[in-house]
C-alpha cells in the first residue's frame, strides 16, 4: 500500500510517481499525473471550441467560449436598453453597434477564426472605446453598467478625479483594473473582457490657464497615465490595491479587450463647438431657421476632436475614445416614464415594499407630474428622483409596518408638495373611511 513504501499513483490512470514526469497531489490521498492533465486539458478545448461553433441563438446571442460573454446583434442590444433606459435614443444605438463590433471582434479572436480569403485577412479591427458627452443624471452610467449587464460581463467604475499620474498621492491608474478583477472575482479572463466606466472625465482636462512650470498633477498627467490603459496594455495590477510599493506580487492583466466608456458632462463644451461651428458657418449669436437658439445637445453632436483639445483633453487621448455618443438632458415626460415604465422604475420598486405589507400603493397623475418637475429643478437629471421619493415616502414608510388596516395608500400632488398627507384607505373588516396618514398611525 502507498503508505508501507511512500508510493503514489495517478487516481485517474494508475501509474505509480516513478512512471511520470509529474504527479500532483490533491485533497484525501487522490493524485492525478502530468499526462493525465494534459488529456483533460485536450477534452476540455475541444467541447469549448465545439460549443463556440453552436448555431447562434434568439436575437443572435450565442454563448462564446467558457461563457465569457454574450454575443447579441445591435438590435437586440438596443432593446434590452430600452427596458431600463428611458429616450436617449441616438446614445443607444451608437452604443449599440460600438459594443456589437467590440465583442463581434473579440469572438473572432478567441475561436482563433480563420477570416474567409476576402482580401481582408490582414485588416486587424481596432479597439473602440467610447466617449459619453451629456449633462448629470441623463443615464450615462446606467449605460455603461446596463450594457455589461446585457453582454454578461463584469463591470467596474471609476470616478477620474481620484486618479492621479504614479508618484502623486492619490490612486494609480491599475487601480481602475483591479477594480474590474475584483468584480469579476479575481477571474482575469473574465476581467480582460469586462467593461470599465469612468466617470467625470471632463475633470481631468488640462487647465487651459495653467501656467505653473510643475507638472499638471490631476489634469494632463492623468490622460497621459490612462492611454495606455486605454489603448491596450499589460498592467501590473496590485491585488490588495492601494499604492505600488516594491516587493509586492502582481497581478498581469491585459487591457487590449477591456472596453473603457468614458464618461462626463463637458459643461461649456458647447459653447466651444457653438463659435467653431457659427464662425465657420453662420457668424456669433445666429439663430437656427426657426429663428431659434441651437440646443446644447445639438451643438454637442457636432463635436470635433479639435473642440475637446481645446476643452483641455490632450490629443493622444481624444484618439483613443473613437466613439463618440451625446446624451440629452431629460425632459419632464422623460423622467414621470423613468418613474413608472423602466424595468426598475421607483414607483414599482415602492410598489413591491408596500405590497409586502400587503398595501397596495398607487400615485395619481398629478403627483407623479409634481415628481418630475421638483427634479427638474433641482437641475441633476434623474438623479434627483430617488431623493425626493424617499422624502415624500419616509412618513408613511415609517408608519405602515405597525398599522395592520391599511389597504391602500394614495400618493397625491399635495403629498408631494408638502401639502398635505398621502390618502389612506383601510379594509373593509372595521368598516369604512378613508383617511390621512395621521389617523392610520
Ligand atoms: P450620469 O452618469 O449621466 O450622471 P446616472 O446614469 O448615474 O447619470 O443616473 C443616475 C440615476 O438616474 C440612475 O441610476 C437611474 O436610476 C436614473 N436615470 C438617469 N437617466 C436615466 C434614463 N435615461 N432612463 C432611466 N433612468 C435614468
Amino acid at each position: 500500500m502507498a503508505k508501507a513504501t511512500r508510493m503514489t499513483f495517478c487516481s485517474f490512470c494508475g501509474k505509480a510517481h516513478n512512471e511520470v514526469r509529474k504527479m500532483i497531489a490533491g485533497p484525501a490521498g487522490v493524485h492525478i499525473c502530468d499526462s493525465c492533465v494534459s488529456v483533460c486539458k485536450t477534452i476540455i478545448d475541444r467541447e469549448l471550441a465545439e460549443q463556440e461553433k453552436a448555431p447562434a441563438g434568439k436575437g443572435g446571442a450565442k454563448a462564446s467560449e467558457a461563457g465569457k460573454f454574450k454575443l447579441l446583434k445591435p438590435n437586440a442590444i438596443k432593446s434590452a436598453l430600452d427596458e431600463y433606459i428611458i429616450g436617449q435614443d441616438y446614445a443607444k444605438k451608437a452604443l449599440s453597434v460600438a459594443v456589437y463590433n467590440h465583442y463581434k471582434r473579440l469572438a473572432a479572436e478567441k475561436l482563433q477564426y480563420e477570416a474567409p480569403k476576402d482580401g481582408f485577412e490582414d485588416v486587424e479591427i481596432e479597439k473602440s472605446n467610447i466617449l459619453l458627452l451629456g449633462p448629470t443624471g441623463s443615464g450615462k452610467t446606467l449605460l455603461a453598467r446596463t450594457l455589461a449587464k446585457i453582454i454578461d460581463v463584469p463591470f467596474a467604475i471609476v470616478d477620474a478625479t481620484t486618479l492621479t499620474e504614479a508618484g502623486y498621492v492619490g490612486e494609480d491608474v491599475e487601480n481602475i483594473v483591479l477594480r474590474l478583477l475584483q468584480a469579476a472575482d479575481y477571474n482575469v479572463e473574465r476581467a480582460q473582457c469586462g467593461i470599465i466606466y469612468v466617470d467625470e472625465i471632463d475633470k481631468i482636462g488640462r487647465k487651459t490657464d495653467n501656467v505653473s512650470i510643475t507638472r499638471d498633477v490631476s489634469g494632463e498627467g492623468v490622460q497621459q497615465a490612462l492611454l495606455k490603459i486605454l489603448e491596450g496594455t499589460v498592467c501590473n495590477v496590485p491585488p490588495q490595491g492601494g499604492r505600488k510599493h516594491p516587493n509586492q506580487e502582481y497581478i498581469q492583466v491585459d487591457t487590449s479587450n477591456i472596453l473603457f466608456v468614458c464618461g462626463g458632462a463637458f459643461v461649456g463644451l458647447e459653447r466651444i463647438v457653438g463659435s467653431r461651428t457659427n464662425a465657420k458657418a453662420m457668424g456669433f449669436g445666429q439663430k437656427n431657421a426657426r429663428g431659434e437658439e441651437p440646443k446644447s445637445t445639438d451643438l454637442l453632436r457636432e463635436v470635433q476632436p479639435e473642440d475637446l483639445v481645446h476643452f483641455g483633453m490632450i490629443p493622444e487621448f481624444i484618439g483613443r475614445l473613437p466613439m463618440v455618443a451625446v446624451l440629452e438632458e431629460l425632459t419632464v415626460s422623460d423622467l414621470e416614464h423613468i418613474l413608472q415604465n423602466t424595468r426598475n422604475a421607483l414607483t414599482k420598486q415602492y410598489g413591491k415594499l408596500f405590497s409586502m405589507e400587503d398595501v397596495r400603493l398607487h400615485f395619481t397623475r398629478d403627483a407623479i407630474i409634481a415628481i418630475a418637475n421638483k427634479a427638474i429643478a433641482l437641475k441633476t437629471g434623474a438623479r434627483a428622483l430617488r431623493a425626493i421619493m424617499e422624502r415624500i415616502m419616509m412618513d408613511i414608510m415609517y408608519e405602515l409596518p405597525q398599522s395592520t388596516d391599511v389597504e391602500e395608500v394614495t400618493i397625491t400632488r399635495g403629498s408631494v408638495e408638502g401639502s398635505s398627507k398621502p390618502k389612506i384607505k383601510l379594509r373593509k373588516t372595521d368598516g369604512k373611511k378613508e383617511s390621512s396618514a395621521k389617523d392610520a398611525a
